[in-house]
C-alpha cells in the first residue's frame, strides 16, 4: 500500500535519503527536522507510519515517541547510531515497532516499512476494499461478496450483506440501530424505522448462525445495539 509517511530527521542527507526511497515506492513523505515540529505537524499530517531518528536537536527520538504513544498507535521504525540506542529502543517499553542501526541500506528500509504497515493495516486495507474476512467458521467475500460458513455458501440480500460486513469489520465495536440503519439507508428507502435493523439482524442471524437462538457472531448490546463478537 502506499502511504503517508512522516520522516523525523535533523541530517539533511539521511532525510532526503529516505525520502527519495520510500517516494521511489510510491508513499508520500513529510520531513520533519525536529521532535518538535513532528508533534506540532502529527494531527495535519496524520501519517500512516512515523521514521524516527533517535538523536534530534530539542527532544530525543525516546520523547517523542513517547509522546506520540499518548494520542496514536501508529507504528514507528527508529534509526539509530549507536548499540547502546538500541538496546534503549528495545529494553524501554516506548512504543517503537521496528528500528534500523545506521547507516543502513535504503533497500533494507524500505523492506521494514513495508512490512511494519502491512503488519498495522493489513486487516484494515481488506475491510475498505477487497480480500476476505475470517472470524470462526465464517469466510466473507468482499469482492465477490459471498458468505459461507463451513465452506457451505450462504445466500444473504445486499442489505444483509453490508451490515455482517460493517460489523465483522471490527469486531467488539458496538454500532446502534440508526448507525446501521444510516449504513444501508440506500437500500431501505421504504422502511426508515429502526425497527427494520432488528429484523434484518434476525434474518442474517437465520442464515449465519448454527443457533439463530443463541447467537455466536451477532451480539445484541441491550438498549444501544449490535456488535461482532471479539474472538
Ligand atoms: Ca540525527
Amino acid at each position: 500500500m502506499a502511504a503517508q509517511i512522516m520522516v523525523v530527521e535533523d541530517e539533511p542527507a539521511v532525510a532526503r535519503g529516505v525520502q527519495v526511497a520510500l517516494e521511489r515506492e510510491g508513499h508520500d513523505v513529510f520531513v520533519a527536522p525536529t521532535g518538535e515540529e513532528a508533534l506540532a505537524r502529527f494531527a495535519d499530517v496524520a501519517p500512516q507510519l512515523v521514521v524516527l531518528d533517535v538523536r534530534l536537536p530539542g527532544i530525543d527520538g525516546f520523547e517523542v515517541c513517547r509522546r506520540l504513544r499518548r494520542e496514536s498507535r501508529v507504528p514507528v521504525l527508529f534509526l539509530t547510531a549507536r548499540a547502546d540506542e538500541v538496546d534503549k529502543v528495545v529494553g524501554l517499553e516506548i512504543g517503537a515497532d521496528d528500528y534500523l542501526v545506521k547507516p543502513f541500506s535504503v533497500r533494507e528500509l524500505a523492506s521494514r516499512v513495508k512490512a511494519l504497515l502491512r503488519r498495522a493495516y493489513g486487516e484494515l486495507a481488506d475491510a475498505q476494499g477487497g480480500g476476505t474476512l475470517r472470524r470462526g467458521d465464517l469466510v466473507i467475500d468482499l469482492e465477490r461478496r459471498r458468505v459461507s460458513r463451513d465452506g457451505v455458501r450462504l445466500s444473504l440480500t445486499t442489505t444483509e450483506f453490508d451490515l455482517l460486513r460493517h460489523l465483522a469489520a471490527k469486531p467488539g465495536r458496538v454500532y446502534t440501530r440508526s448507525q446501521l440503519l444510516e449504513l444501508v439507508r440506500d437500500y431501505a428507502a421504504l422502511e426508515q424505522d429502526e425497527r427494520t435493523i432488528n429484523v434484518h439482524i434476525s434474518h442474517i442471524r437465520e442464515k449465519i448462525e448454527v443457533n439463530p437462538a443463541q447467537p455466536r457472531y451477532i451480539r445484541t448490546v441491550r438498549g444501544v445495539g449490535y456488535a461482532f463478537a471479539e474472538d
